[in-house]
Parts: C-alpha cells; sequence; structure tokens
C-alpha cells in the first residue's frame, strides 16, 4: 500500500486542514446533516478524503462520541477500502454526459443495500456538461431522504450557480510549510524514515502545498534515499531559466521535458519555479539577495504572471506541461512581435508623411527638421520604447523620461531631464543595449548623446495604471519615483 493511502486520515481529527475538520465537526455535531455538500479547493488537500470520513461518519454502526467513526463496522472497514455499495465515487471528467447523470437519478431513488444512507461522491463535479449539470441540480432539489451528495471540485466557479447554492460549501486550501512538515513527520515517525529536518523542509517547499504530493515525495526518498531530493535542487531550473533569459524557446521547452521525463510533476516545476521569482521581486524591491542575473523586475512580474496563469490552466489541460510550454512560448515570442510591429510600423511611417520626421524610402534615414517638437516623431520614438522593452525594461523606463532633441543620420542626441537619469543612459551597458536597438529601428549604426534638458512642466510615465507621475517637485520625489521604477 502506498504512503499516502496507509496515512489518508481516518477521522475528522486527523484531517490536515484544522478549519476544515472544525467545520465539518460542527454540521457533524449539529445533528442534522444537509444532504448535498461542495468541498472545493486544489488537488491533493484531502477532498476525497475528507468525503470518506464524511461517508463514515454517517453510516458507521458504532459511531463514537464526537462524530469519530469506529472504523471496526463492516460500513467503516467496506468504506475505507473503496468496497462499500452504497458509497458511490464518481469521477465527472469521465462521466460527464446527459446519460451519466440520467442513470445516477434512477440509482438515487434506489434505497441503500446495507448502509443508513447512500453516498454520492462526484469528484471533478465541475466537469459535467450544462445539461448533465441540470439533471444533477433537479435530483439535488429534491432528494430523497436516504441521499447525501458530496461534490467536489478544484473549480468551484465552473459549476452552475443553482448548483452551489443548493449546497453546503467547505473549502480547502494549500497547506502551509509548516503543516505539510507536521504531516510528514506524523508519516516519518511512525515508519520509522530516517530524514533530515531540512529535508522535510525541502519537501515540503516543493510539494505546492498538497499533502499528497508531499507524501509521494517522501515516498520516493524512501525507495532512493538523499538522492532523489537532488532533483529538486533546481539545477534542471538553472538551465531553464537560462533558457528564458535568452529567450531561446527551444532550449526551455527542452528543459521542460527533461524534468517530465525525471518524473518531477508540472505543479512541482511550477511550484519551484515560482518560488525563485518571488525571492528574485523582493530582492529587486530591497528584500534578500536572491536576484536573477539578466532578468529585472519588470520581466519577473511579467514571467510571473505567465506562469501563475499556466498554474491555473493545469487542472483543465489534457497535456500537463503544455501550460508551461505556452506561457514559455508567449514570453519568448515577445521579441518577434515587437520586430514585426517595427516592421508594421516602418511600412505606416514610408506612407504617411509624418509632420517632423522625413524618411526617404531608399536608406530609411530620417532628415532632422530643427526643432524641438519631436525630432524623431512619435511612432518611431514609441516603436523605439517597444524595442527596447524587451531587451530591458530599465531602459525603456529611462527613456521615458528623456525625448529625443537631435539626429544628423549618425548621432542621436536626447534630451534627458534628470541628472540621475543621464548618468544611467551613459553607463557604457546601457548605451551599448540602447544603440543596438536603435541601430535595428532607424535601420543604421547610430551613437547615443546625453544632454541634461529641462523637464516639461509634468511628465506622464504612460505604462500601467499605477505608475507615478514625475513632475517638477523637489528632487527626492523624483529619486524615489525612479528607484520605484527602476529598482535600485
Ligand atoms: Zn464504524
Amino acid at each position: 500500500m502506498t504512503l499516502y493511502l496507509k496515512y489518508r486520515s481516518k477521522n475528522l481529527d486527523e484531517l490536515d486542514l484544522p478549519e476544515v475538520a472544525e467545520s465539518l465537526k460542527k454540521i457533524v455535531n449539529s445533528g442534522s446533516i444537509p444532504h448535498a455538500f461542495l468541498f472545493a479547493g486544489p488537488k491533493g488537500t484531502g477532498k476525497t478524503s475528507a468525503a470518506r470520513i464524511l461517508a463514515k461518519i454517517i453510516n458507521c454502526e458504532k459511531l463514537g462520541k464526537g462524530g469519530v467513526p469506529c472504523d471496526k463496522c463492516e460500513q467503516c472497514v467496506s468504506i475505507t477500502k473503496g468496497t462499500n455499495l452504497d458509497v458511490i465515487e464518481m469521477d465527472a471528467a469521465s462521466h460527464r454526459g446527459i446519460d451519466d447523470v440520467r442513470t445516477l437519478r434512477d440509482a438515487v431513488k434506489l434505497s441503500p443495500t446495507k448502509a443508513k444512507k447512500k453516498i454520492y461522491i462526484i469528484d471533478e463535479a465541475h466537469m459535467l456538461t450544462t445539461e448533465a449539470s441540470n439533471a444533477l441540480l433537479k435530483t439535488l432539489e429534491e432528494p430523497p431522504d436516504h441521499v447525501v451528495f458530496i461534490l467536489a471540485t478544484t473549480n468551484p466557479e465552473k459549476l452552475i450557480d443553482t448548483i452551489r447554492s443548493r449546497t453546503t460549501f467547505i473549502t480547502f486550501r494549500k497547506a502551509s510549510i509548516g503543516e505539510i512538515v507536521n504531516a510528514l513527520k506524523r508519516v516519518v515517525s511512525s515508519e520509522k524514515i530516517k530524514i533530515k529536518e531540512e529535508s522535510l523542509l525541502r519537501i515540503a517547499e516543493v510539494s505546492g502545498g498538497a499533502f499528497r504530493d508531499a507524501i509521494k515525495i517522501l515516498e520516493q526518498f524512501n525507495a532512493e534515499g538523499e538522492i532523489y531530493l537532488d532533483k529538486f535542487k533546481c539545477s534542471e531550473l538553472t538551465s531553464f531559466i537560462e533558457a528564458l533569459i535568452k529567450k531561446d524557446e527551444k532550449g526551455a521547452i527542452n528543459e521542460i521535458e527533461k524534468n517530465v521525463e525525471l518524473g518531477i510533476s508540472i505543479e512541482v516545476f511550477l511550484q519551484v519555479l515560482l518560488t525563485l521569482f518571488h525571492k528574485a521581486i523582493l530582492s529587486e524591491v530591497g528584500v534578500g539577495e536572491n536576484k536573477i542575473e539578466g532578468l529585472d523586475k519588470k520581466d519577473l512580474v511579467i514571467l510571473t504572471d505567465l506562469f501563475t496563469e499556466a498554474n491555473k490552466s493545469l487542472v483543465d489541460s489534457p497535456i500537463e506541461q503544455l501550460p508551461v510550454e505556452i506561457a514559455v512560448i508567449k514570453w519568448c515570442g515577445e521579441d518577434k512581435n515587437v520586430e514585426s510591429r517595427n516592421l508594421n510600423l516602418k511600412k505606416d511611417n514610408e506612407v504617411k508623411e509624418a509632420p517632423d520626421v522625413v524618411i526617404s524610402t531608399q536608406d530609411s534615414k530620417f532628415q532632422v527638421p530643427d526643432s524641438n517638437i519631436g525630432i524623431v516623431n512619435d511612432d518611431i520614438w514609441k516603436t523605439i520604447l517597444s524595442a527596447i522593452h524587451p531587451v530591458n525594461a530599465s531602459i525603456e523606463g529611462l527613456l521615458r523620461a528623456s525625448r529625443p532633441v537631435g539626429y544628423d543620420g549618425k548621432t542621436l542626441t536626447l534630451g534627458v531631464f534628470y541628472k540621475f537619469h543621464k548618468e544611467r543612459l551613459e553607463d557604457a551597458n546601457h548605451r551599448k543595449i540602447l544603440e543596438d536597438v536603435i541601430e535595428k529601428v532607424l535601420n543604421c549604426p547610430t551613437r547615443i548623446v546625453c544632454t541634461l534638458v529641462a523637464p516639461p512642466p509634468k511628465v506622464i510615465i504612460e505604462e500601467a495604471k499605477t505608475e507615478p507621475v514625475l513632475t517638477e517637485s523637489s528632487e527626492p520625489d523624483i529619486i524615489k519615483a525612479a528607484e520605484e521604477i527602476f529598482g535600485n
């Protein structure tokens, strides 16, 4: 028997989530059990275990004080084994159609064979088709006295409202690292497994808050020894992150496939990855020292969004690693999108005559009028900004607090509003990156020269809604705002 099954909680007191145990105890002790429950929460957080415990409490022949099932009577034993004829577990993912629900509705009418009540545990209930959901709803509206439904779902929001409103809702959540460590310690001490405290922590960290995954990893550790945990030391992730930095789509996807072959679940992979990003973001704002060289704050925020989204899609994906691979493609595709946008913009500019810039169709160079409104016109300037963004978002931020003031076909002069920004733009690395990007956009080698100019009365940094506004206020304010954008 696997450790997970062996150590499945047997009564409410053994449930890993204390608040779930509390809610269920209150209901049981009230003496009136509702006819339908909805257990909602992530995978591996104990929904099925809790459903079976509830089934035992309802049907136990010698229920102890405080609703503790005896675990010895015929009902308890057969429920634990999964052989009880009156406790029916259904996976809605594979029985999602109307016919399945009709069969269920007919079966529901029949009295239980031996137990007091028939218990239907319907897992992944959100996978039922709308038609099937409506049919189930009819049964929930007028349930026979001898039936209790326990619906379990990872996506309660996908259930129809009328089903949700007819069920008693119990929320399951991901466990904290401390809770997982405690659960693991229970197993470790009864199995006499030798494991270091730090390895327990490591398992808890990579379990993604799911007791089931944690115990599976522990089991594998027990079979293979410390070496198994080496897999989680993120060496694979280092190569994966390197590929992300280079926007090397193929390399990154290869790394994902390698992890899958190693038997590392995608959930665990994502958990470790997001933990690294989280630590790096904290470091970017000055908490801790876990920066990831090559990814700045903006990159990290975009990546965290993409992979959090992938994590949400895992449940519905027929191929486990697919959402993560899509996230990689979206991230790596950013450059290409920008390039194709640039091409479009260039074409537009070649056709329509922009007032400030004349582009000769032969060499795409700008002829610059002597004006301080905008030497490189708005569209071109925006193209430069969006081209620099995926390469280095800090430089993009710096450019947003400056404007082009001169261009002679070889040198682009930038008027920078603040000394602090000018120094950063003049940094050799920054200038090189900027010159490379501008060369691509303008289609000729370009040198950058920075000069201080008076800022316009009000420069609004047109990015996210939460962006601070740079004004001609006192210097410390400006620096503070800049730090918010660029970090230190
Ligand atoms: Zn019993």
